[in-house]
């Protein structure tokens, strides 16, 4: 029997939906509209059965789903992960279409992914699961189409995989995937925006919130995490404590981040480093510190723990890190959140510049990449920070309502509601 007493749990689209409809509300759009832009464009489930090195067959399952192309081909990047099932992908991929359109890039959003883990799997054993996952999905992409990209237990070399696997069967299509390595046509500075592009926010946002960054919290090194922490720490920021998927490590004197960026790329646990106190993945959130940066996976502040939290700020460098009662229990503390589709979109906002390098079969430097990045995020945090202002609506609702109005205005310009 169900407990009629036990809340229902919170779906990541319960999340995501929720925060677009604070927007919606602020933005007086209409109840059709509204359906219209929740609901995704087209889902696809596919079986990916991979014959493992063992002998033995596994059959996994894999999503791609489009949800808003409004505003351009679909664009989001693909996870390999254990927690990434249709759910999880829809409403990473509506977050994506928020996010594209706050930065004012001309994609819609997407997301797809296969439910694994990709630790447990060898290098040729990816690579299969790669191609047959790329097979089954790409009646639906196109550089026109819908361009994937990379994101948890994905990357440059699985980019490779998918650019080789769709080339077989379309011809040579760089632009087909973004998050490439540089040899096969990969953008200069991808592999580092999402993180750099955090660092970017954090340096706009202590001016405005007045924030110091002497003690700043990373759950998660992973490819966001660890590039973030580079760049905060050339900024002068201190890191006191970050973590991985086995566990964090704590010092209050700081982190020496250049040496323990190493373990992140060679993907070596952080509880092997000796010089500083072992902490838990549920206690680094909770620490004290100016700035908590949750860099890992989605729905780790929730309504539990968002109490014990003791930053003074919170960016979201991971997608989705707060749920909807997370959030509500935030606000009521008066800490302010600086949401996933603004902090993480320096990922994004190569990639396009990784598609575009790619048409025009032309190479940008560092120096072009960078300042163009760093011209678009500084637009949008400027854009969320004056609505945040001057209607006195959450950064979150803010930046719902910049990217919720585009998409709503080149929807109705297209003539889909006549
Ligand atoms: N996976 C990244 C994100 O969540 C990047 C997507 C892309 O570059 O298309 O924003």
């Amino acid at each position: 029997m169900p407990n009629p007493n036990e809340k229902k749990k919170e779906s990541p689209t319960d999340t995501v939906n929720y925060f677009f409809d604070g927007a919606a509300e602020q933005l007086g759009l209409s109840e059709e509209i509204c359906q219209t832009l929740i609901k995704p464009y087209r889902e696809i489930i596919v079986e990916v059965p991979l014959r493992r090195n063992d002998g033995h067959l596994d059959l996994y399952t894999g999503y791609r789903v489009q949800h808003n192309g409004s505003r351009g081909p679909y664009k989001g990047g693909i996870r390999f992960h254990s927690t990434a099932d249709l759910e999880d992908i829809r409403a990473l991929a509506a977050l994506m279409t928020w996010k594209t359109a706050l930065a004012d890039i001309p994609f819609g959003g997407a997301k797809g992914g296969v439910t694994c883990n990709a630790l447990d799997l060898e290098t040729n054993e990816l690579e299969r699961l790669t191609r047959i996952f790329t097979r089954k999905i790409s009646l639906i992409l196109g550089p026109q189409r819908d361009i994937p990209a990379p994101d948890m237990g994905t990357d440059a070399q699985v980019m490779a995989w998918m650019m080789d696997e769709y080339g077989k069967r379309y011809g040579h299509t760089p632009e087909i995937v973004t998050g490439k390595p540089i040899e096969l046509g990969g953008s200069i500075g991808r592999n580092e925006a999402t993180g750099h592009g955090t660092s970017i926010i954090i340096a706009e946002a202590t001016i405005d919130f007045n924030l110091s960054f002497d003690k700043v919290v990373i759950h998660g090194f992973g490819n966001v995490g660890s590039h973030a922490a580079l760049y905060l720490t050339q900024m002068g920021a201190k890191i006191i404590a970050i973590s991985d998927y086995y566990g964090g490590i704590y010092n209050p004197n700081g982190l020496p981040i250049q040496q323990l960026f190493q373990y992140a790329v060679e993907r070596r646990p952080l509880k092997d480093y000796r010089d500083a106190d072992q902490i838990s993945n549920q206690e680094i959130l909770e620490l004290e510190c100016d700035i908590l940066i949750p860099a890992a996976i989605g729905g780790v502040i929730t309504e539990e723990n968002a109490n014990r939290i003791q930053a003074s700020a919170i960016f979201e460098a991971a997608n989705y890190p707060t749920t909807m009662s997370g959030e509500q229990v935030l606000a009521d503390r008066g800490i302010p959140v600086f949401p996933d589709i603004l902090v993480n979109a320096g990922g994004v906002i190569v990639s396009y510049f990784e598609w575009v390098q790619n048409i025009q079969q032309f190479k940008w430097d560092i120096n072009r990449v960078n300042k163009e990045m760093k011209e678009m995020l500084v637009k949008a945090y400027k854009n969320v920070f004056e609505i945040h202002k001057n209607k006195g609506v959450s950064l979150r609702t803010a930046a719902f309502m910049v990217g919720v109005q585009r998409v709503a205005k080149a929807t109705e310009l297209r003539g889909y509601l006549t």
